[in-house]
């Protein structure tokens, strides 16, 4: 048994000094200043005007550039933007607002690739397209494209349409179309002329009678134009204007759309619109579902201990990460005046929790679980590990079901204590909740905690016995000088037990190697290149890109290859910020986010502080998790779960 150690005060910048002429160790202390970066709200519809409507949306071009024969595109005169990508990225942003607007969505490509399948010709490539507005019996199919001309100062929106149908008959639902259409993007995009709608048997507009029209968002041959639509956001413009036309259109013409619907597609059945993203309503829909499966009787239970074995299910079955989470609640009371007691380290685990013990039949139900880390801590609810090895237990005493060991040095988050004080739970460097002896543990503020996490370190790459004392290979330790190439002196946690001579400890210089540099900022100016990019599912190219896609390619850039999935990514790296200590965000931080089962749903890269950067739909943003700041996003605080440092 460990006797109680008395801590001696320990000043941990000792030194700025030295760190002479090393090549191998450079020193890297103090806390980096966040990344600045002029940022906007993304677009967000008012609503959902768009309920019962079906669209069929078709990015221009795609794939031509790898089939044979291919010999160029329309491209920007001097940024050379070729003009597939530009409606791609239109499209991409486009889809998410009718969507978001209540609409149902499709697209005829995600990617950059052609919709009809091998070397297709020109009929069938465009064939391929308004098929697939017949087979979804959509309302509308609007086509996005970007013009070229000879004379280089046409400069102007151009909605291509034909309005008649196969039988010849006239179609004054695409004229209504265009003129809307018109007015709409003209409103948002850079145009120089005015064009009438350009009325022309094309097989985009042509090739099925479902009201259809083409846009030209304006002339890539033309140098203002150009040099406006190329400034990188600028896609947005455009996809709001034909958002805007869209709801006009649906708004002002329903009726008509309805009717020209039901005699295109006799069979065609009510459309059902795709449901709202509303994070409230999502968990209470869920906890609801899942009541019913863990009681399919539906009978109310009568005591509090029925809810224990549901609880416990809910845990072992749902609960998809139980290192990283703690949640300890049972019912407490009689009926009508039920209460849920306990504790847990997220406030999303204490809703969902309490949503589903009512969805049993808990109700009325007083939700008094406690929010971890506990006010008893006081400040000082953060610790560095003061002794070489120490393992975590799932429960306040020795040896119950071991979780990790902490090594040397390891921060780790308290979150609460026992009564006598003698076990502490803490969040380890690796997330793990776990119980300790208290004594593990050097106690630190805030304050004390940011000034050693901030320090220039040094891993010890090799084992050592140092004044009878186990430095432990893989401990990170601040680093306070270096003698030549011979002594690494380190400062530890606290002066414990043999070690008689103070806070710090020389080691043989080649056992240890310095941690990390400035690369965090290099993966934060990767990921800040796709702001804007439109979120595709499963993407991860410039075209779209989803969360874990951009944090993927954005550690890639400086030779880190991450998991694919959030929820693979969320495991790697040392723990470095939770809900309530914020602090420790560096640039390049891996920040996580979770639902109601605990499972780790999205991800996204600090800037430093408590700005990041992500991708949301509709596309790649910074938010923040600072009420008080202007791109605060209350979805992602009130996820927030933990961030981890996946860098050396
Ligand atoms: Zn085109």
């Amino acid at each position: 048994m460990l006797k109680r150690i008395v801590l001696a005060a320990v000043t941990l910048l000792l030194a700025t000094s030295v760190f002479a002429e090393d090549k191998d160790i450079v020193p890297h202390g103090g806390k980096p200043k966040p990344i600045e970066v002029e940022a906007t709200r993304p677009f967000e519809p008012e609503g959902r005007p768009l309920e019962g409507l079906i669209l069929t949306i078709d990015p221009g071009h795609g794939g031509s550039a790898h089939q044979p024969g291919y010999s160029g595109s329309a491209r920007g005169v001097n940024s050379r933007v070729i003009e597939g990508d530009l409606n791609m990225l239109v499209a991409g942003q486009l889809f998410h607002h009718l969507q978001d607007a209540g609409a149902r969505v499709y697209m005829t490509r995600r990617d950059d690739r052609k919709v009809a399948p091998g070397d297709s010709d020109r009929a069938a490539e465009l064939g391929a397209r308004t098929n697939l507005a017949e087979k979804t019996q959509s309302h509308l199919f609007l086509a996005l494209h970007h013009n070229s001309a000879p004379r280089a100062t046409a400069d102007g929106v151009v909605i291509l349409i034909y309005p008649k149908d196969k039988a010849g008959n006239e179609q004054p639902l695409e004229k209504q179309f265009a003129a809307i259409l018109r007015e709409e993007v003209e409103k948002k995009v850079h145009h120089n002329e005015k064009f009438d709608a350009w009325e022309n048997d094309h097989p985009l507009v042509s090739g099925s009678d479902i009201p259809s029209a083409v846009i030209e968002f304006g002339f890539l041959s033309n140098p203002d134009f150009d040099a406006w639509v190329s400034v990188k956001g600028r896609h947005r413009e455009e996809a709001i204007g034909a958002y805007n036309g869209v709801v006009r259109m649906w708004t002002e013409h329903r009726a008509e759309l309805e009717a020209k619907r039901a005699e295109l597609f006799p069979d065609a059945k009510p459309v059902v619109p795709p449901p709202s993203v509303d994070p409230d309503d999502r968990l209470e829909a869920a906890m609801t579902r899942l009541a019913a499966r863990l009681n399919p009787s539906g009978v109310a239970p009568k005591t509090a201990d029925q809810a224990d074995g549901y609880i416990e299910l809910y845990k072992k079955v749902i609960l998809s990460d139980r290192t990283s989470y703690y949640l300890n609640v049972s019912v407490e009371g009689e009926p009508g005046a039920w209460r849920l007691a306990g504790e847990t380290n997220q406030p999303i685990l204490k809703r969902a929790a309490g949503v589903l013990v009512e969805a049993l039949g808990y109700k009325p139900l007083d939700n008094q679980v406690r929010l971890l880390p506990s006010g008893k801590l006081g400040a000082k609810k953060f610790g560095v590990v003061q002794i070489p090895m120490a393992f975590t237990w799932g429960e306040p005493r020795e040896g119950a079901d071991v979780q990790t060991q902490l090594l040397l040095g390891e921060p780790v988050f308290l979150l609460d204590e026992t009564e006598d004080g003698s076990y502490l739970l803490l969040h380890g460097g690796d997330s793990y909740v776990g119980w300790v002896r208290s004594e593990t543990v050097r106690r630190m503020d805030a304050e004390e905690f940011g000034a050693w996490a901030n320090s220039p370190m040094a891993r010890v790459i090799r084992s050592e016995h140092a004044n009878d004392l186990v430095i432990p290979g893989g401990a990170v330790l601040p680093l306070v000088s270096l003698a030549g190439d011979t002594t690494a002196t380190l400062t530890l946690p606290s002066v414990v037990g043999v070690i008689k001579k103070g806070p710090t400890i020389d080691l043989p210089a080649s056992s240890v190697a310095s941690v990390a540099g400035d690369v965090g900022a290099r993966v934060v100016a990767t990921a800040l290149e796709y702001l804007t990019v439109p979120y595709v599912f499963g993407g991860r190219s410039p075209q779209g890109i989803d969360c874990s896609g951009l944090v993927g390619v954005s550690y890639s850039s400086v030779g880190l290859v991450l998991p694919r999935d959030a929820n693979q990514q969320a495991i790697v790296g040392k723990l470095v910020a939770t809900p309530w200590y914020l602090d420790g965000l560096r640039p390049g931080d891996a920040l996580f986010f979770i639902d109601e089962t605990g499972r780790v749903i999205h991800a996204g890269i600090s800037l430093g502080g408590t700005r990041f950067v992500h991708c949301s739909p509709p596309e790649v943003q910074v938010s923040s998790l600072d009420p008080a700041d202007p791109l605060y996003s209350k979805t992602w605080h009130e996820a927030f779960a933990f961030a981890r440092r996946p860098l050396p």
